[in-house]
């Protein structure tokens, strides 16, 4: 999916490759540091995985997005309320193959 972004660091109006590569190079870095806090938390801290902080640090490495529950929401996900914020996967857990 390709698509236009105005890269205000390199003055480019169109996709801008350095600028693509520094982002795939920190969501890399993101998913790493999530992936090791799952494991060391999940398998050997004796399974200390708390999902309060897992959502949290999932929020802070920017691999959900909270979303404002609509109508539209409740139909799929009945246990929300409209106005409710849900998380949902950002962009980098979607992304790819
Ligand atoms: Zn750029």
């Amino acid at each position: 999916m390709e698509e236009s972004i105005f890269c205000l660091k390199h003055g480019e109006s169109t996709k801008c490759s350095e600028c693509v590569t520094e982002q795939l190079q920190a969501d890399s870095k993101n998913l790493k540091e999530f992936a090791r806090r799952v494991i060391n938390a999940g398998c050997w801290e004796s399974c200390e995985l708390d999902g309060g902080d897992l959502q949290e640090l999932a929020k802070k490495l920017g691999l959900i997005v909270p979303h404002i529950a609509t109508e539209a929401d409740i139909d799929d996900e009945p246990e929300y309320e409209v106005g409710d914020t849900i998380y949902r996967f950002s962009d980098v857990l979607n992304g790819g193959a």
